[in-house]
């Protein structure tokens, strides 16, 4: 369909989109590659501008360019590592912030897929707030580890990932791929997160004593993950207490005669029998009311968890539907991530803490 031409759209949404594209790719440089700094704005906020700009492309769909953030997947890559080109695209998760837009896509699921809601299985699981990894498996052994970056191109962070304790550098079992592309989050296990902070504002009273410069203290535990991923020291990283949890696969070459599992659900039984972590938190639903109990669950539960969380993912269990759905530009459509209402209070009182 031909496109209006940008001049046709009122100068104020013009010039409103201009801003809000700026903004949001501010954040997500500071967000995805921040070593020793943080994000300007809360996540909170974050998808306030990144809504504002849906909206504003809604209504005007010109502005809706190839080039804008509502058609890209954030992070970029930096000069800091090699080039990883991903053996399959990496996508981010449809944002969905109420109960009634989760069941709006489980009804949209139902049309796409003949199979009616109550009956249809989906893995429920924890969105880990961490950071995004592939690692590439050859024959059972780690050959590569990257960051997902614009979801085509990552970064190339093997040194680094070959410290994290629980990634096996050869997997477990037998009859694996000629090659699997594991996808999941590396993350800063919350009680170590708050070990690891108290020491340096320990550490700080000292420098501060004999006049050196202080150290930075982390301002949540997924700044913390990406900050200690992102070091070109790899014994910085084996330094920090990361882990890792598988959450999917890519690319998968199978050896002769081996047929991939049918079932999200039968993945992660297979990733955890190779000895890779799976989340202890995955279950299997049907319904509204079982996703609604998964939801209620774990906003209960939120802070007794290994890691953070920042919302609940649901996925279609049956592979074959996944793959006659695809994906969008941005996100496949047989997943969607509910998010949590913001604890900005929380929030901001760790950014005092770090500023004091
Ligand atoms: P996302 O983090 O909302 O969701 C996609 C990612 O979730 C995937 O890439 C995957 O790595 C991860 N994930 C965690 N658990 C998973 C599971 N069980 N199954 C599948 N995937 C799982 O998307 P995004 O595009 O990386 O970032 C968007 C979000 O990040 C925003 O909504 C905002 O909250 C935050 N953000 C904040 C800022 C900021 O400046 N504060 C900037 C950019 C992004």
């Amino acid at each position: 369909t031909p496109q209006a031409p940008l001049t046709a759209i009122p100068a104020a949404a013009r010039s409103r989109w201009s801003e809000l594209v700026r903004m949001i790719e501010q954040a997500r440089d500071a967000y995805y590659n921040a070593v020793e700094s943080q994000s300007p704005v809360s996540d909170a906020h974050y998808d306030r501008l990144y809504r504002e700009l849906e909206e504003l492309e809604a209504a005007h769909p010109a502005l809706a360019r190839q080039d804008s953030p509502t058609r890209s997947v954030g992070g970029r890559a930096t000069t800091d590592f090699a080039p990883a080109p991903h053996h399959e695209r990496m996508y981010s998760l449809q944002d969905v912030f109420s109960i009634e837009e989760v069941q709006d896509w489980a009804t949209r699921m139902a049309v796409e897929t003949g199979v009616p809601d109550d009956e249809a299985a989906m893995t429920a699981e924890v969105k880990i707030d961490g950071l995004a990894i592939a690692l590439t498996y050859e024959h059972g052994a780690l050959t590569r580890a990257a960051t997902r970056g614009d979801g085509t191109t990552g970064e190339d962070v093997t040194g680094n990932v070959r410290t994290i304790a629980s990634v096996p550098l050869i997997l477990a079992g037998q009859d694996h791929p000629e090659l699997l592309e594991v996808r999941g989050e590396v993350y800063f296990p919350t009680a170590a997160f708050h070990e690891f902070n108290e020491a340096r504002r320990t550490e700080n009273l000292a420098r501060q004593a004999a006049g050196s410069p202080l150290l930075q203290v982390f301002a949540n535990p997924r700044n913390a993950a990406a900050g200690s991923l992102r070091q070109k020291d790899p014994a910085i990283t084996a330094s920090r207490p990361l882990a890792m949890i598988a959450h999917g696969v890519g690319a998968i070459r199978p050896a002769p005669g081996w047929q991939p599992p049918a079932l999200q659900h039968e993945w992660y039984e297979l990733l955890e029998a190779w000895g890779l972590p799976v989340s202890p938190y995955n279950a299997v639903v049907r319904g509204s009311a079982q996703r609604q109990a998964y939801i209620a669950r774990y906003a209960e539960h939120r802070h007794d968890l290994l890691h953070e969380i920042d919302g609940i993912v649901f996925k279609l269990d049956d592979r074959a539907a996944q793959r006659a759905l695809g994906a969008t530009s941005r996100v496949p459509r047989w997943a969607a991530a509910y998010k949590y209402p913001p604890e900005e209070v929380h929030t901001r009182l760790l950014d005092i803490d770090v500023q004091v």
